[in-house]
């Protein structure tokens, strides 16, 4: 004998029946078979509904009946032949009937009673089991219809009757050794029993499955299938994870420890008889029967993989009871788990501390009320002698598990897990490990589970690629290039260092795109899509998505809703890039890290604003293990910061640093001859601007703040917690150009045309070029005092010194440390341009996503 059990999706449609039909036509040809079947899908919650309904009173239960009698009548209609058609639907009008008649019942009371709830929902599987089995009849196969609530005996504990597994297994063995009851093919709805009182019982949601493995165990079949509409059990839930794989074999303790932690594809108890009668278990797909699905049996396949799946529980809810009086308390842990069992509920995790402080346990959240009821009640005298707490209830959280034989042979496993966990910012909340450690249990916030089962995911199973989440604020001329460069770089990163880079949001200063699926990176129409999107609507470019403003992926709003946006999405692997010069967008940094999102920042602003506040985004992106980097904040992407890292790291200590850190002052008084070239100061700016080497307000430039900026962040870098205050700056600029807006300046500039003039031929005169330096000076030899000095200014060059031949937009910088004293370590390039400037905020995203 052999048992197929097919589910409601595989008897959810007419088309479904069909192929159930075509699979159990072939199977009978070669055993007798037993099929169990569950209701059509979506009919067991209509039940539901249909009976609360009633109960309120509500006449719409009379329509919820038509369209529940129309669904099975056009069931029958499409897969019986017309001369058999008549007695079916008769059949069918007479069940309806019978509900019409509870329904009634339940509507004139008001009362819907579990007990009612159980006949009520047991039509569900009635229904398809005689539609079904009338098709078999049609088909001319020996068949007959089996009555689970005969069949299979239970306690009255009515929508999750517990089976009186001695009493149904002799029940079902005297009814097949019986002579007369010998047929091909036995039709049994599933999740239906009965009690002793012959009222309907059912054996909980999903339970048609356990009704297979009942069926199963008690002929002691030579195999139980599982036919659903996945193609066997996965890794982890398909819905939450698109990576999830098939997993050909399993045992039946890592099967139950799967679906206890909530695999839906299999209800719990299911695997229990089928394990002790050591049957073969196989989950198949009616909807690809050739597939091989899962065989659930006996060994742990012993192949490469320690954890076998992932699996989680939503709507859980934490009990905790604490106190120093605990230890105390004789029989005090029985007395809590007999006070939840006396209410029949059901703990999913157990923690307690080793010092017997506390004990926690996990348990469904629709259990909670009554849970805090029964177990103050049981322990009111112990609260009231104050020895214990009354029992506290954490909500909103969820639990996750990885499950695998495997595991107790390999050290590490909970490492890794936990690792991974922590270093996304997710909090946990308890932990709990199986002494047999076929599983790891964590209880964690709501919020994070998909995060969560995502990063296991790819932890356990998916060592092909990391998938990091990219978010950019500012799109201007380095975002264009920076997502140009991402977009061409996309499939080597992917296969040579194992990244796949989404960007999923982008944001500029009055709107903001963002498509989780990840943003089609072309920039214009003309060039090609090589969108990493299912997305149709995607196929537009960013840059005309972002534009327009109609479609409900794209939000207005500030920078505020942006960030917000981040932390609801809550995504793995986050990272927030800032190419933007927004003192805004710099004061979001420390929410941002918090939350475990990495920084990548072009702008200065936060790293050269008050020491205590780039100490403290610092200190925010340790603890949160996020990454904090912002090469790009000194000379674009040459390695200024990450050499300087370097050095400290390894233990060297600065002690003078000298550097031209302005490309776009280098470009100036490169190009600027005292107008001997027929170009005026104000010229050469105004191409400095152009060509795109200076800030939005080229006098951050000019004025020396942004050198300063550069200077205190390289200072800071150093380990000094030097202030920009302390900064001295002697300005070449004339006072009356820091007066009004942009273009202003650029007419006073004009006006200003002899005092550069005078500036350039005095340097001329002595042989010289003009530089803008910038000087820092531990004067402690490199040791950390409060002594140290920074400062910025003009300065006659001579031939003989390095900065001489600095040319176009370069910078330099000289490291004077400890181990190079004499001879600096020189670092020299571009220092400016958007392409320079893109590719050092690429090369920080690699960084962070590696990190
Ligand atoms: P049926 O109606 O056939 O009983 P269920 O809906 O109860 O089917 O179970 C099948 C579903 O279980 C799949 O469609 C899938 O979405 C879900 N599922 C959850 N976890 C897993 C897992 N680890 N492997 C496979 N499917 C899973
Ligand atoms: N029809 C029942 C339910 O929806 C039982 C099952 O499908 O297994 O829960
Ligand atoms: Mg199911």
């Amino acid at each position: 004998m052999q048992v197929l059990k097919f589910g409601g999706s595989s008897v959810g449609t007419i088309a479904a029946i069909s192929k159930v039909i075509a699979i159990v036509k072939a199977r009978v040809q070669t055993k007798p078979s037993i099929v169990v079947v569950s209701a059509m899908s979506g009919v067991t919650d209509q039940l539901i509904l249909l009976g609360q309904t009633a109960a309120q009173g509500n006449e719409a239960y009379q329509t919820m009946i038509q369209s529940l009698a129309q669904k099975h009548e056009d069931a029958v209609l499409a897969l019986l032949p017309s001369a058999q058609q008549a007695s079916a639907l008769s059949m069918v009008k007479a069940l309806i009937q019978e509900i019409e008649s509870h329904c009634a019942t339940i509507f004139n009371e008001g009362i819907f009673s579990l007990r009612m709830q159980d006949c009520l929902m047991s039509y569900g599987e009635i229904l398809s089991s005689k539609i079904i089995a009338a098709a078999f009849e049609a088909e001319g196969v020996d068949q007959v219809w089996l009555d689970s609530r005969a069949m299979i005996k239970t306690n009255s504990t009515y929508s999750s009757a517990v089976v009186d597994r001695a009493l149904t297994n002799q029940t079902i063995q005297v009814y097949f050794a019986n002579p007369n009851n010998q047929h091909a093919l036995y039709m049994a709805p599933g999740f239906i029993a009965s009690d002793a009182e012959g009222h309907t019982t059912t054996l909980g949601r999903g339970g048609s499955d356990y009704s297979g493995a009942i069926y199963a165990a008690s002929i002691n079949a030579s195999i139980l299938e599982i036919w659903t509409d996945v193609s066997g059990m996965m890794t982890a839930d398909p819905r939450m994870v698109n990576n999830a794989k098939e997993i050909p074999k399993i045992s039946y303790h890592e099967a139950m420890e799967l679906s206890h932690f909530g695999a839906k594809i299999i209800y719990p108890p299911t695997i229990l008889p089928v394990m002790h009668a050591r049957i073969p278990l196989w989950i198949k797909n009616t909807f690809e029967p050739a597939h091989p699905g899962t065989l659930i049996e006996n060994e742990s396949p012993k192949d490469n993989n320690v954890i076998r799946g992932i699996s989680s529980i939503k709507d859980i809810c934490l009990l905790s009871l604490e106190g120093a009086g605990m230890v105390a308390i004789p029989g005090f842990t029985k007395r809590l788990f007999d006070a939840l069992a006396k209410k029949q509920i059901s703990i999913i995790i157990i923690t307690q501390s080793s010092s017997e402080h506390s004990i926690s346990v996990g348990v469904s959240v629709q259990d909670t009320h009554l849970a805090k009821i029964a177990v103050d009640a049981e322990f009111e005298e112990e609260i009231n002698l104050q020895l214990l707490e009354p029992l506290i209830i954490e909500k909103e959280l969820s639990i996750i598990a990885i499950v695998g034989e495997q595991m107790r042979n390999h050290p590490g496993v909970s490492g890794k897990m936990f690792s991974v966990l922590g270093n996304n910012g997710i909090n946990i909340r308890a932990i709990a490990q199986g002494s047999s450690e076929k599983n790891i249990t964590a209880v964690i916030e709501a919020q994070d589970v998909q995060k969560a089962i995502h990063l296991l995911h790819e932890a356990f199973f998916e060592t092909a690629y990391k998938q990091v989440h990219v978010y950019i604020a500012g799109v201007g001329n380095v975002g264009g290039k920076l997502i140009d460069q991402i977009k061409k770089q996309a499939d080597y990163l992917q296969n040579h260092l194992g990244l796949q880079i989404k960007i999923v949001g982008i944001a500029n200063s009055k709107k903001q795109l963002i498509n989780l699926e990840g943003i089609n990176l072309s920039h214009s129409k003309d060039s090609s899509n090589n969108s990493h999107s299912k997305d149709s609507s995607n196929s537009i470019p960013w840059a005309d998505q972002l534009a327009a403003a109609s479609s409900n992926t794209i939000h207005a709003g500030t920078i505020q809703d942006f960030v917000k946006a981040i932390v609801n999405h809550n995504l793995r692997n986050s990272i927030f890039v800032d190419i933007t010069a927004n003192a805004s967008v710099a004061d979001t940094y420390a929410q941002l890290l918090s939350h475990s999102v990495s920084l990548v920042a072009c702008n200065k602003i936060a790293c050269s604003s008050d020491y205590a506040h780039y100490a403290n985004l610092k200190a925010l992106a340790r603890k949160h293990h996020a990454a904090f980097l912002f090469e790009t904040n000194v000379g674009a992407s040459l390695p200024v910061i990450s050499t300087l890292n370097d050095l400290i790291r390894s233990g060297d200590q600065v002690n003078k640093i000298e550097a031209v850190l302005s490309g776009t002052l280098n470009f100036v008084f490169n190009h600027y001859e005292g107008g001997k070239n027929g170009k005026s100061f104000a010229q050469v700016v105004k191409q400095a601007q152009e060509e795109g080497y200076t800030e939005p307000d080229p006098r951050l430039d000019l004025g020396g703040t942004d050198v300063m900026r550069k200077i205190l962040i390289l200072a800071r870098e150093a380990g000094h917690p030097l202030e920009m205050e302390a900064i001295e700056n002697e300005s070449f600029l004339p006072a009356p150009c820091f007066n009004g807006s942009v273009a202003d300046f650029y007419l006073e500039l004009e006006k200003q045309e002899p005092h550069f003039k005078q500036l350039y031929n005095a340097a001329a005169a002595a042989g010289c070029k003009l530089k803008f330096i910038a000087k820092f000076e531990s004067n402690a030899n490199g040791k950390m005092n409060a002594k140290a000095t920074a400062k910025v200014g003009l300065q006659h060059i001579q031939p003989s010194s390095d900065f001489y031949h600095l040319y176009g937009k370069d910078n330099l910088v000289l490291f004077y440390t400890q181990r190079y004293p004499e001879q600096p370590l020189v670092i020299k390039g571009a220092g400016a341009g958007a392409d320079v400037t893109a590719s050092g905020v690429f090369a920080d995203i690699i960084r962070a996503a590696r990190a």
